[in-house]
């Protein structure tokens, strides 16, 4: 009998009615003939007032006996799950994390599974019960109960879909599927039929809340479908699954972070591992930065500028004064009201001119570009927090968002997924660490150039202006990066193949001159370095594990971008293969 995990988020059980509706879910999928298993998380905002009560008792709790104190919320709802699921008429059994075999590592409030033992569910699935198992929660090798952190129940259902070989996951919760942007912003806002994993990742980390990004990493890493749908409608929801939901639209998705910071380092002397300087400072703290852009300018000075969360800055900015004088670094500044908007999708790593795009119709609204930069499948600007509603509106247009893709074209099906016949042995086989850093790959490519102009107006439509230009010589760029440098003024660097690199820098000089900008600076051969796999964000160390064995090797990074599945470093280009063996070396334990 094929097996179904459905997981029912907070909303979705916050009271005796709403666990009673999606227990009568749960019976319907076993009439429909699978296996159920139920996965729940605390009833409503039970964590939230967990967290409270711990905060009034203690300023920081010991992090073990959070962990003790948060599992309780999920307990609650698998007992009562279970009644609910008994008073329909069907036979039911609950469980606790520790219960099912949920082992992970002893990093409370943030663990990360290490293996799920499945004989027991199995043994009561084949019982005729369903199982319900308490979300976000396990224990570690000493018997200690963990959390998977804040959102985690997302994670338990598909680890434990990935683990009984599932033919789907469905997540059930208070939106009834992924949008092409949050309909809370823009009332165009689409519900998608299907999108990719790769790019509901990449729209997670850039601020579309739906699911847990651990859940999607796990999903993709053990093919897992995964089907977002309404708890309290009959909307058919979204597929996440390999495929896009159209192979003919570039971009699947606009996400905004509201409340970012910019931080810009300027005048560091540019030498190997100034930049590594002032990011493991801001590492040190536990801070992500999002966008990063370095650059390197005249007489050999670089200007680095990077975003966190606002929440983050004031800690980021003990970081940087620190570093600014370690560094002997001119000055910094910040920028405390700015936010990110990302726009997504597969389709434009094949697709040129998705950029051009994306810069003209921000040109036409009127807005202007902060910060740029890119990823295979995701462009990212900083603007003005105030223009963020129209930047919105202007990009879900210039994409044509709201028009549903023909039917035909979607590749998959919609409804629950087919059984993707994996082997129980090969599954088992990778069940051990399965939240490890997966690397596929680190690559080396050598056909791209770098052009940077430095200085440029930092005016609405320049960007368009410059990529137009360009594209019309007949160029195709590869990664942008637009930095800040300084008041009203932008640093702005691209790759382009290296047969078009004496065109470009001819192109760009002319741009350079009608902007009153030095002369453009340029490497006829530049190297990118690439380093892909699975958990390459929710993994942190892999950008500054790179930056660091690049240091030591005297490799001076020249551009970076980060993404949830690659971080490319680019370097002069006589230093590729000794950057190469460098990275094969770093990451050699972790390759696949
Ligand atoms: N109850 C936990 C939380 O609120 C886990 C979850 O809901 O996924 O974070
Ligand atoms: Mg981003």
């Amino acid at each position: 009998m094929p097996i179904l995990v459905q997981k029912f988020g907070g909303t979705s059980v916050a009271d005796s009615n709403k666990i009673l509706a999606a227990a009568r879910k749960a019976i319907l999928a076993r009439k429909e003939g699978y296996q159920v298993v139920v996965v729940v998380s605390a009833m409503g905002k039970n964590t939230d007032k967990l967290v409270s009560l711990a905060r009034r008792i203690h300023e920081s709790p010991p992090a073990r006996e959070m962990d003790m104190l948060l599992s309780t919320g999920e307990q609650v709802s698998v007992a009562l799950m279970a009644m609910a699921i008994d008073s329909l008429g069907q036979e039911a059994i609950s469980m606790t994390g520790a219960q099912i075999g949920i082992v992970t590592d002893s990093t409370h409030t943030k663990a990360r599974i290490q293996s799920i033992a499945t004989d027991r569910i199995h043994r009561a699935l084949d019982a005729g019960k369903i199982v319900i198992a308490a979300g976000f929660q396990g224990v570690d090798r000493g018997f200690n109960i963990t959390t998977l952190g804040r959102g985690g129940s997302d994670t338990t259902a598909v680890a434990l879909a990935a683990a009984l070989g599932a033919e789907a996951c469905e997540i059930y919760t208070d939106v009834d599927g992924i949008y092409t942007t949050d309909p809370r912003l823009l009332p165009e806002a689409r519900r998608v039929r299907q999108i990719s994993y790769d790019e509901m990742l990449e729209l997670a980390s850039a601020g579309a809340g739906v699911m847990h990004n651990r859940s999607i990493e796990f999903a993709k890493r053990f093919s897992v479908p995964v089907h977002v749908r309404g708890s309290f409608t009959d909307n058919p929801g979204t597929i996440i699954t390999a495929e896009p939901e159209s192979a003919s639209q570039p971009v699947c998705g606009v996400a905004v972070v509201r409340h970012e910071a910019r931080v810009s380092v300027l005048g560091v002397p540019d030498r190997p591992g100034a930049a590594m300087t002032l990011f493991s400072k801001v590492a040190a703290r536990n801070i992500a930065m999002d966008m990063i852009v370095q650059n390197v300018g005249d007489g050999g000075l670089a200007n680095i500028s990077f975003t966190v969360f606002r929440e983050d800055l004031p800690a980021v900015l003990t970081a940087v004064e620190q570093a600014v004088e370690e560094l002997d670094a001119q000055t910094f500044n910040y920028d405390d009201d700015v936010s990110v908007i990302s726009v997504v999708g597969l389709g434009m790593a094949t697709q040129p001119g998705v950029a051009n795009r994306m810069f003209r119709a921000l040109a036409e609204s009127e807005i202007n570009i902060l910060m740029i930069t890119t990823s295979p499948i995701k462009i990212s600007v900083l603007v003005a927090r105030e223009s963020v509603a129209a930047a919105l509106a202007a990009l879900h247009a210039a994409f044509s968002l709201e028009t549903e893709p023909p039917e035909e074209s979607v590749p998959g099906p919609v409804g629950r997924a087919p059984t993707n016949g994996r082997s129980a042995a090969a599954m088992i086989a990778r069940l051990q660490g399965m939240e490890d850093l997966i690397i596929e790959g680190i690559t080396l490519d050598e056909s791209e150039a770098r052009v940077t102009i430095l200085g440029v107006p930092d005016t609405p439509g320049l960007a368009a202006e410059v990529f137009e230009e360009i594209g019309a010589g007949g160029i195709v760029v590869d990664m942008i990066v637009q930095g800040f440098s300084g008041h009203e003024r932008a640093d702005l660097s691209f790759t382009l193949p290296k047969e078009d690199y004496g065109r470009g820098l001819d192109l760009t000089a002319r741009l350079a001159e009608r902007f009153h900008c030095p002369e453009p600076l340029g490497c006829s051969q530049v190297a990118l370095l690439s380093v892909s796999g699975i958990g390459m964000r929710s993994h942190t160390e892999v950008a500054s594990r790179m930056f660091q064995s690049l240091t030591a090797q005297d490799i001076n990074v020249e551009m970076i971008n980060t993404s949830e599945m690659c971080v490319t470093a680019v370097v002069d280009g006589h230093q590729g293969v000794k950057a190469l063996d460098a990275l094969r070396r770093e990451f050699g334990d972790v390759m696949v």
